[in-house]
């Protein structure tokens, strides 16, 4: 990551030019610039050799103008202040582009789980929860998974808090296990909102899903999901990658098989997968392949002032959080390359997790085909309302989805009023 990137730059930009084009004053939007709550936490943990090495972690709450906040909590050895403030504020704004009642938050560990046993990882896990308490809850802040986290992870948390709280609270967070009150259908979301996403633009641009091309950045959660429905649909995934580097197959890549070998153990890497005709390439090589779909699922800063120029692809779906920067977009928009904004694309994750949240506080159980419907029918309608807001104020399909959720968002504050 280059040392002047600060993603949050990257979020008030956006904004600023959504505001703008809305006709909305400085005082409308300024509110919107600062995080309402941060806390910085201390973490120490009795390490498997009997050391202890404290962890940093954080929580931030960027907005509760329309609801508690929502958003995940990551596990990487890049997370800092910076970056989770950025993740929480993309999250208000995702909240509001598809219209689920919450605000937006983030939270983070330093830490490299790869490098961490179970055991130390629940142990991070749960001094975490009971250092951040006072700040989620289910009418409060409700965290979920993102990079380095999963659902083991959850289901520690909601344990960690129950513990605190003395009673079992379900709603706390979601992407938890099914057996500790996860949504069916919430470890896919993310992947299968990507997917909705790929078929939608597919359909606008005229393009038959059969036999198109794509290339795939990260093969965690989000970006296997993604490989694995668009495989099943037909398209030709030519290229994946993860932290140790990609594959390339002009004739395009088994996915089922790199699955199954990713999910033998945790700490399994593309680096040691074996297949007849693949090509070892970098991860910035992938982003420079000629294929029609470029699908980003790692980190943020991938497509920056070093690379956009050099980007082929004809459209850029972003599945990862900020993968692309503001100064790589404005290249990708003179080079006529539709980016498929992240708020709107990586959605399906925080849809199903409200899912989760009504399932938990009513002590209600979905079937796994209401929760993939009800993901389609709200995925779907978002897409067709930020392409027509595009289309009408011939805008990107990114300043589109700004312009309804910082409507959403100006609008929820306005009704409330400043207090006191
Ligand atoms: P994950 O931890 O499951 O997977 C991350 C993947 O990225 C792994 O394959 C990892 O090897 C790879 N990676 C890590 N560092 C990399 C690097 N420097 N270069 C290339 N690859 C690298 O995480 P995830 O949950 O799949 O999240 C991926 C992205 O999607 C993040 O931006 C996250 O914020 C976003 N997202 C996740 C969810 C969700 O539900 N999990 C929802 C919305 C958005």
């Amino acid at each position: 990551m280059s040392k002047t990137y600060n993603p949050y730059d990257n979020v008030l930009k956006v904004v600023s030019e959504a505001a703008g084009i809305l006709g909305y004053s400085d005082s409308d939007i300024e509110a919107l610039k600062y995080p309402e709550r941060e806390l910085k936490v201390a973490i120490p943990v009795r390490m498997d050799d009997g050391s202890t090495k404290v962890f940093e972690g954080y929580r931030i709450q960027h907005s509760t103008s329309r609801g508690p906040a929502k958003g995940g909590i990551r596990f990487h050895p890049d997370v800092n202040p910076d970056e989770v403030r950025a993740l929480a504020a993309w999250m208000t704004f995702k909240c509001a582009v598809v219209n689920i009642p919450y605000g937006g938050g983030k939270g983070g560990v330093v830490c490299d789980p790869g490098k961490l046993s179970e055991d130390e990882i629940r142990a991070i896990t749960r001094r975490f929860t009971a250092a951040i308490a006072p700040l989620i809850g289910p009418e409060q802040d409700i965290p979920a998974p993102d990079v380095g986290t999963n659902a083991a992870v959850m289901g520690w948390m909601m344990d960690t808090y129950s513990m605190l709280k003395g009673h079992c609270v379900h709603g706390v967070v979601t992407g938890k296990p099914i057996e500790l009150g996860g949504a069916l259908g919430r470890s896919e979301a993310t992947g299968r909102g990507v997917m909705f996403t790929v078929k939608n633009v597919l359909k606008k641009k005229g393009i038959p899903a059969q036999g198109t091309i794509v290339a795939i950045q990260g093969m965690g959660n989000v970006g296997s999901v993604t490989a694995k429905l668009l495989y099943q649909g037909g398209l030709k995934v030519v290229a994946v990658s993860d932290v140790s580097g990609g594959l390339y197959k002009k004739e395009g890549l088994c996915i089922p098989q790199i699955l199954e070998y990713l999910s033998k153990d945790r700490k399994n890497l593309l680096s040691g997968y074996q297949e007849e005709g693949i090509t070892r390439i970098s991860n910035a090589e992938l982003l420079e392949l000629d294929v029609k779909l470029l699908i980003p699922a790692a980190l943020e800063n991938q497509i920056n002032l070093s690379n956009a120029k050099k980007i082929k692809a004809d459209i850029i779906i972003e599945a990862a959080n900020g993968p692309t920067a503001s100064e790589a977009d404005d290249i990708l928009k003179k080079k006529n390359i539709m980016v498929v904004p992240d708020i709107l694309s990586n959605a399906g994750g925080v849809v199903v997790s409200y899912f989760e949240w009504v399932q938990n506080i009513q002590s209600v159980n979905w079937t796994e085909e209401t929760v993939n419907e009800k993901l389609k029918d709200i995925m779907d309608s978002a897409f067709d309302a930020v392409w027509n807001i595009a289309e009408s104020n011939n805008a990107t399909l990114r300043t589109g989805a700004y312009l309804i959720a910082v409507k959403r968002v100006v609008d929820a504050k306005k009704a409330r009023a400043i207090w006191p």
